[in-house]
């Protein structure tokens, strides 16, 4: 008889052990754009700069996340530091239109209840993120854009810049080259665009982008980046995507709501379904690559040009962090 007693509350306590763990399972990834690089062509320190910033970045969301924070504030308290950082497209360091100006899109979007805010073509929020989360948190629109965006920004308290901090002179050096025509625009021109996708320990799914879209873009032209389904997408029922590349092929082809509906209607894993979906974009002539996590945690990074910013951690303790193919 105390045997049979021992034995249950060692099998109890296994199994209370097992949701526990199940139920602490965390993992956030993070990309700062796709496009072409080259190993030679990008000094050893260059490289180390990228990739400190990037494990900064996935420390801060790990940390957030180990602590039982949602995978939102996650998201955007990552997306931040990469918006802060020169080096990558989107926030201070975004590329310029054709007129010599920024113009930032974002957006965010949440697994459990699929809300989502986006804002596309403000030039004066300093993390364009906090504001596509305010339009998903504060207001009963998923899109706001160019001065009705700004505006709603500056109501929400959110930090507000001149344009001009946005200025870096390589990026200006890009626009100025590509328009006086010393050569054809390369995905080199865009690389930068940063996204972050995460699940928390309480099972939700979360995706960002954050990007200053392309250099020498016509003004007013917006990207995939702020458009759900094309460029952002989460559904705890089965990934969070954030996208990255030349976004008129991803808004074409919906490629954030496909890799998800592929999992759901095909079944598939969310490394298939990348894979499957980046394999559309290049038959149509696109570039670029996606993020994306299920709500097991399982991460994919998917792409067809020679390098995207990459990262990964997971409450499993696997971590990766990458630049090249
Ligand atoms: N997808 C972004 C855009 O088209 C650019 C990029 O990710 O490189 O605006």
């Amino acid at each position: 008889m105390d045997f049979m007693k021992n034995f249950c509350i060692v099998i109890l306590i296994a199994l209370t052990n097992l949701a526990f763990s199940q139920q602490k399972k965390y993992a956030v990834v993070i990309h700062g754009g796709a496009g072409v690089m080259s190993q030679s062509a990008m000094s050893k320190e260059r490289q180390a700069e990228y990739k400190a910033k990037l494990e900064e970045a996935l420390h801060v969301g790990e940390n957030l996340l180990k602590n039982g924070a949602t995978s939102a504030e996650a998201v955007v308290e990552v997306i931040k530091i990469l918006e802060d950082s020169p080096l990558f497209n989107a926030g201070k360091g975004a590329v310029f239109t054709a007129n010599g100006e920024n113009e930032l899109d974002a957006s965010i979007m949440e697994g459990k209840n699929l809300n989502a805010g986006a804002i596309a073509g403000v030039k004066d929020v300093k993390n364009p993120i906090t504001a596509a989360r305010a339009v998903m948190e504060k207001s009963e629109h998923v899109l706001l854009s160019g001065k009705g965006a700004s505006e709603f920004a500056r109501e929400q308290n959110l930090e507000m810049v001149k344009n001009k901090y946005f200025f870096t002179p390589s990026r200006y050096e890009s626009l100025k080259r590509l328009q006086k025509q010393e050569r054809e625009r390369t995905p080199a021109d865009n690389t930068g665009t940063v996204g972050c996708v995460a699940l928390d320990i309480h099972g939700n799914l979360c995706a960002g982008t954050s990007t200053g879209g392309m250099t020498n873009k016509k003004y007013g032209r917006i990207g995939d980046s702020p458009i759900i389904g094309a460029g952002n997408y989460a559904n705890n029922k089965t990934c969070a995507v954030s996208c990255t590349g030349h976004g008129e092929y991803f808004i074409r082809l919906g490629v954030a709501r496909n890799i998800s509906a592929l999992m759901e209607y095909k079944n598939v894993t969310v490394a298939e379904a990348c894979r499957e979906e980046i394999g559309k974009l290049g038959e149509l002539g696109g570039t670029g690559g996606v993020i994306a996590i299920d709500a097991n945690g399982n991460v994919a990074m998917e792409f067809n040009t020679s390098g995207m910013f990459r990262g990964y951690i997971t409450s499993t303790g696997e971590k990766e962090i990458a630049i090249f193919k």
